[in-house]
């Protein structure tokens, strides 16, 4: 697993000079394909530069995970065919529920993930608080993050849950992994 490398042109990033991160990120997919593992890549704002490089260097047959997934649906048949997985978070919430519900429904059930980025993305609807501090988010909210998503894509949660589970086993158990080879 290679974790977690991206692109940011957010103003979470402002600052931090773009070409450099163009320039690291490379290098850090490249050897994510070479040692065959799955990349987990952020990226925010900077999708056309992602696509491009991803054409490059791809395709990913091990896998790439864009964690908390906020793309626009028209990139999503062109990641996917480069290899990847779209993970979804509470990140999608505050999203108007047509824009969410285009995004998730574009991609392949066989590439659907779910996640948490806590401490980031407390879901609209958290379940559980970290104590002292009601503005964290914690892993056990992505029952959240399931209960939206389906909802979204008019699944049940428990075939969202199984569906999700088994992707996730597909890409984790790579050679090397403790997660047994599927
Ligand atoms: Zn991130």
């Amino acid at each position: 697993m290679y974790f977690q490398i991206g692109l940011d042109k957010s103003p979470l990033a402002k600052g931090v000079d773009f070409g450099e991160q163009v320039e690291v990120f490379k290098k850090q997919l490249q050897l994510a394909k070479d040692l065959k593992r799955p990349a987990s890549v952020h990226c925010l704002d900077a999708f056309p530069e992602l696509l491009q490089i991803m054409k490059e260097i791809g395709p990913f047959p091990a896998g790439v995970i864009l964690h908390s997934f906020q793309g626009s649906p028209e990139v999503v048949p062109q990641l996917t065919k480069l290899g990847s997985y779209f993970s979804f978070s509470g990140h999608l919430m505050p999203l108007k529920e047509d824009k969410a519900r285009k995004i998730v429904k574009a991609v392949p059930l066989d590439r659907i993930l779910l996640e948490t980025d806590a401490p980031d993305a407390l879901p609209t609807n958290p379940i559980f608080f970290v104590p002292g501090n009601a503005t964290l988010n914690q892993p056990a909210n992505v029952h959240s993050v399931l209960t939206y998503v389906a909802s979204l894509l008019e699944l049940s949660k428990e075939e969202l849950a199984d569906i999700s589970y088994k992707n996730a086993l597909g890409v984790f158990s790579f050679q090397g992994s403790k997660i047994p080879l599927k």
